[in-house]
């Protein structure tokens, strides 16, 4: 099994938290909810069976070593690095060659977060990732550096957030935690200053060897003091647990076309699309609610020819800038680009086959299941057609037919929704309130 060592920032003057510090402790040893938000973060890697620690300190870090020394009172062993210079996020991990490992997790001391370690590694481990960020959506991708990826997950650049926004971007957020070889090393061969995002990962992009982890779990930036005060709260009410992909998630799918954006026939470039009323406040309550919101959409019009798999990225875009301009966000969007019936004079004959993914088949929400760990008896299929509809029946989930759209007329199926909803805000509203959320 391959050494897996976790290295924390710990160092940093916390200058946007002198109001809760008071430059007396650093601010890692803030309480959260009866321990240090530092002890938070030991404790969930080491029920990972992680057992190896280093602590990067620098601030007051003789506070951090006089509290945890060699970690034993935790069960872990725990080594420092002091950083007597700023070094930036990446110049004092020229130090690890100290700790040799075959695997280390990088965290920022600001990070709050509960995620599946393990589901995480064997990702890495699986792309053959030199590095691999823990990459989420979120309500503020404005404030955020965005990763662009392939369709295969590789990261190809980054949208830094001092960037100009004016094009579609998706809304994928680097959270700060990565995976990384302990190849990347080589990579700081001097112990100066330097950004482990724009000099160390950028370079590694540039080769290809870097691979986004796309999750929905808890990784939360607690580096305000109000951002602090909400973290302590969310983990009272047990939302860092519930969002752990070990757990079972609840889902709300969402088809596309008259659900989420109108209705207007085939859209093959980002111009044709405009967004249902009142779908982000519809999107922004599922966010808020613990239930996870993913579309599931048939989009034939690349096997017809009439745009390719990047006009359909380009697409699903504007719709993630849209709702990101309001706070709300999808935490995933997948589509079928087949089609079975041939004859089209413009079509696209690698698309023109049988699938198993086509609606009203149902190999895009299998795979959605597999990746989040979807309770499918608990989560919902939300649509405008009679398609959604058998979808939901044949996956096991609660149905409803919308009024917007096509609002069940193409008539395909002879099926019978759970519930009908005017549009997609009324269906949320009966998810959250007729069926309770617990
Ligand atoms: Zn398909």
């Amino acid at each position: 099994m391959s050494k897996i060592t976790a290295v924390i920032q710990a160092g940093g003057l916390g200058t946007r938290m002198r109001e809760l510090t008071q430059d007396l402790i650093p601010k890692p040893m803030l309480e959260m909810n009866g321990k240090p938000l530092l002890s938070w973060q030991i404790e969930n890697l080491s029920r990972y069976g992680i057992e190896d620690f280093v602590l990067i300190v620098g601030h007051l870090g003789d506070k951090i070593k006089d509290y945890y020394r060699d970690g034993e009172s935790l069960g872990v062993k725990i080594a420092y690095i002091d950083e007597n210079e700023p070094l930036g996020s990446g110049g004092s991990l020229f130090y690890l060659r100290n700790f040799p490992s075959d695997i280390y997790l990088l965290i920022y001391g600001d990070v709050m977060f509960d995620v599946d370690i393990s589901r995480w590694i064997n990702f890495h481990e699986s792309k053959n990732s030199m590095v691999t960020p823990a990459c989420h959506p979120n309500s503020h991708p404005y404030d955020s550096d965005i990763v662009l990826t392939d369709s295969d997950s590789k990261i190809t650049g980054f949208l830094w957030k001092k960037d100009k926004r004016d094009k579609w971007f998706p809304n994928m957020g680097n959270s700060g935690l990565f995976v990384f070889d302990k190849a990347v090393l080589d990579e700081i061969s001097t112990p100066v200053k330097c950004d482990w995002e724009k000099d160390v990962i950028s370079k590694l992009v540039n080769q290809g060897k870097v691979y986004s982890y796309k999750t929905t779990e808890y990784i939360k930036d607690t580096g305000t003091p109000e951002r602090f005060e909400i973290a302590k709260k969310e983990q009272l009410d047990g939302i860092w647990e519930k969002r752990n992909l070990s757990k079972k998630q609840k889902c709300v799918f969402l088809d596309r076309d008259g659900t989420v954006n109108k209705y207007n026939g085939l859209i093959s470039e980002p111009e044709q699309l405009v967004l249902e009323d009142g779908v982000t406040e519809a999107i922004k309550k599922l966010n808020e609610s613990g239930y996870l919101a993913i579309v599931v959409t048939n989009q034939p019009v690349v096997a017809r020819g009439m745009c390719n798999e990047e006009d359909v990225r380009l697409i699903h875009w504007k719709i993630e800038t849209l709702l990101g301009q309001e706070g709300a966000y999808l935490d995933d969007i997948i589509y079928c680009p087949h089609h079975p019936d041939k004859g089209y004079p413009e079509e696209n004959p690698l698309y023109k086959i049988v699938c198993s993914c086509r609606k009203p088949k149902i190999g895009m929400i299998n795979t959605m299941t597999e990746k989040y760990n979807i309770d499918l008896a608990a989560s919902y299929m939300v649509g405008d057609t009679t398609v959604d509809i058998q979808t939901g029946i044949n996956a096991g989930t609660k149905t409803i037919l919308l009024q917007s759209g096509e609002g069940g007329s193409d008539g395909k199926y002879d099926v019978k929704p759970d519930y009908e909803a005017r549009n997609l805000l009324d269906a949320v509203r009966i998810i959250l309130e007729g069926n309770g959320n617990d």
